[in-house]
Formats: C-alpha cells, sequence, structure tokens
C-alpha cells in the first residue's frame, strides 16, 4: 500500500471520533435578527465556520445549515419598539448580522431556513407529536411532556440535570408558568397567539410555533431525520437543544437526532455572560473598527472550542501581535512536514492552539496553510 492511499486522520469532535463516509451535515441554530451581532454569537458561527473549513480542506464533502429564527417573541417586542412591522424590522438586523459574518470571513451557509417559511411543518410536528401521546393541546396551546424522556425518565434527567437547575433554564428563556402547562418540563410546540402577536391558522385556532419546534422543523425539513453536527451556544443545550431533540426523536423514531453536539464555550465579560438584557455586551462592529477581522478571529480561536472565557482588551491587542507573529512565519521558508501536522491537530478535536504553535515553528507551507483554513488571511 502506498502512503498516499493512508486515509486521512478521523475526525474526532468532543473528544470523540465522528467517522464520515456521507456528507458532514452540519446545522446551528443562528441568531434572532432583533439586536446587533455580540462577541458571544461570532464565536459559536467562527468556530462553525472553522470546523467546515477544515472538514473541508480534509476532502470531506460538508452541508451547513444555520437558521434564522424570525418568528420570536423577543423579536416582535423590539420591532414594537421600534414602531416598524415586525419582517421588516427582521429583515433589516438580518442585513447587519450578515455584514458583521462576512466581516469577520464567516463563510455563508449552504442553507439558510427562515422560521416563518417552516410554521406548516410545525403544525405537522405538533400534530405527529399528539398522536403519538408525546404532547397535548390545551386552549390552542400544544404543549411537549418533558416529562417523559426516551428511557423513562423526564428530560432533565435525560440531560444530567436536577429539577431546579432544569427550571432555572427554563425560566430564563420565558417557558414556565404558561396558562394549561401541567407540568413545568412541558414546553410549547405551538402557542395560541394573543392580540398584536404574529398568529397563523392551526388545527387549534391561530397561533405561533414554540421556539424549540421552529429548529425542529427546520432541520428535519432540510435534513431528514438526523445530521452529524448540532452546533449552538453553551447556553442552547438546554432547554433548546434538549427539546429539539426529543421532539424529532419522537416522532422520527431515528436517535440519536444528532451524533455529536458542538457547544461553543460562553463569551463573559468580568465573569458574567454576554447578554442584551444587562447590557453587557462587547460589539462586534465595535470591535472591527479598531482592529483587523483576522485578529478577531484569533482571539476567538486560540482556545478551547468548548470552554468559557472572558474578553479583555489586552488578548484582543495580543491576538493582533500573533497575527503578525504568523504572517511573518507564513513568509519564511518553512518545513514541509509542519502540514500534515496541522490537520491532524485540527482535525483532533479543532486543536487550533496546538495547530499555531506547530505553524510558528514549521513557517512556510504549513503557516499559510494554518492561515487558510483558520480564515486568517
Ligand atoms: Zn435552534
Amino acid at each position: 500500500m502506498s502512503h498516499d492511499l493512508l486515509p486521512p486522520a478521523p475526525l474526532r469532535l468532543g473528544g470523540r471520533p465522528l467517522p464520515m463516509v456521507g456528507p458532514l451535515r452540519l446545522y446551528t441554530c443562528g441568531v434572532t435578527p432583533y439586536a446587533v451581532t455580540h462577541l458571544g454569537h461570532a464565536a459559536t458561527f467562527v468556530w462553525v465556520d472553522v470546523l467546515a473549513r477544515v472538514a473541508r480542506h480534509a476532502s470531506m464533502e460538508v452541508v451547513v445549515t444555520r437558521n434564522v429564527t424570525d418568528v420570536d417573541d423577543v423579536l416582535t417586542e423590539a420591532a414594537r419598539a421600534a414602531n416598524t412591522p415586525y419582517d421588516e424590522y427582521a429583515a433589516m438586523q438580518q442585513y447587519r448580522f450578515d455584514h458583521d459574518m462576512s466581516a469577520l470571513a464567516v463563510r455563508r451557509p449552504d442553507h439558510e431556513p427562515r422560521a416563518h417559511r417552516h410554521i406548516g411543518s410545525v403544525v405537522r410536528l405538533a400534530q405527529a407529536l399528539i398522536e403519538a401521546g408525546r404532547a397535548y393541546e390545551v386552549d390552542g396551546t400544544v404543549f411537549f411532556d418533558g416529562t417523559k424522556g426516551a428511557d423513562g425518565g423526564d428530560i432533565a434527567t435525560a440531560h444530567g440535570l436536577d429539577q431546579a437547575a432544569a427550571l432555572v433554564a427554563i425560566e430564563e428563556f420565558g417557558g414556565s408558568g404558561l396558562p394549561g402547562q401541567r407540568n413545568p418540563l412541558d414546553l410549547p410546540v405551538w402557542r395560541a397567539s394573543g392580540d398584536g402577536d404574529p398568529a397563523w391558522p392551526s388545527p387549534w385556532g391561530a397561533g405561533r410555533p414554540g421556539w424549540h419546534a421552529e429548529c425542529t422543523a427546520m432541520v428535519l425539513d432540510t435534513y431528514g431525520s438526523s445530521i452529524d453536527v448540532h452546533a449552538g451556544g453553551r447556553d442552547l443545550a438546554f432547554p433548546h437543544h434538549a427539546y429539539e431533540a426529543a421532539q424529532a426523536e419522537a416522532v422520527t423514531g431515528v436517535a440519536p437526532f444528532a451524533r455529536s453536539w458542538m457547544h461553543v464555550g460562553t463569551v463573559r465579560i468580568n465573569g458574567e455572560k454576554m447578554a442584551k438584557s444587562t447590557g453587557n455586551l462587547v460589539l462586534v462592529e465595535d470591535l472591527l473598527a479598531q482592529h483587523r477581522a483576522a485578529a478577531v478571529r484569533l482571539l476567538i480561536l486560540d482556545r478551547p472550542w468548548a470552554g468559557d472565557w472572558d474578553y479583555s482588551p489586552a488578548d484582543l491587542m495580543a491576538a493582533e501581535g500573533r497575527l503578525d507573529a504568523l504572517y511573518a512565519a507564513a513568509g519564511r521558508r518553512g518545513d514541509e512536514a509542519g502540514e500534515a501536522e496541522i490537520m491532524r491537530a485540527l482535525l483532533d478535536d479543532l486543536d487550533v492552539p496546538r495547530a499555531l504553535g506547530v505553524a510558528m515553528e514549521s513557517g512556510g507551507s504549513a503557516a499559510r496553510t494554518a492561515v487558510h483554513v483558520l480564515g486568517l488571511g
């Protein structure tokens, strides 16, 4: 067997091998277009972009889908406050988001489903869940029964959470204390709409999709019953992804819904999560006014993807310096052997710090490979 026929290093994600035969089907929870993009959002999308670039560089076929949650109560409220029709408001915010993403060299996804085009699928999902005994309807709202997990326990237990922790997480996303809810773990697949809420017809009256169900429907509509990597910020793991997956598995009978999860670490400021609600924000457009986009990317990438981290301006300045060092390494005559080593590091759980270490040491084509694959050019 010649050396050329040796298979490339396998992709590992979250410490586990993810053998790929067919295309890598990747889905990321996108933004609710109601506010400008902050560094925490950007971190998720830059990491997903790098996963796709690394897989493509390793000759895998990759299909990237990133949804737009354009039906959401926070969006409705923001549009109302701005005195603009909500779809027009969403389109405007979407434009600003796309602008930030392309400035950060995040490639456009292959598919960009918008929640409002998948309403019919959410209605069919709700209907199928009722028929399967996994959901019930009260006054026009259809609740997914969170007390019945796939293995007999409830959905919180299935995700290693105790009831109290699960309820705190659910509360944060406004999913508790809804009228008709039999158990606080039961979350809406479909919600009855009041005056001023967006509304579509359904067998249960005028209503709108529940947030988790929107993603379930968009994944199933785009890929069928399962995907390879489901990505999103770590704060989406529960309840959003837990319900999204449980609802899909309950109607398709195919488990796991996602072979692998990529929950990207949270970006904090002074130890606190970045959030519009608290005003604790670093906006991408502000960083890009002062720094090279590649330096912002490097700041995001030069660490393990799953870990939480604190933003500091000093670290961004250091990333500027490290970027110059990387370019200098790429400009000198180098050691060819480093190239394969860089790809081995990146395929091994996207180990960017290790890949950069090799790039700096080897220089030349190895460093150029790192610049190219990490989108730092
Ligand atoms: Zn989602």
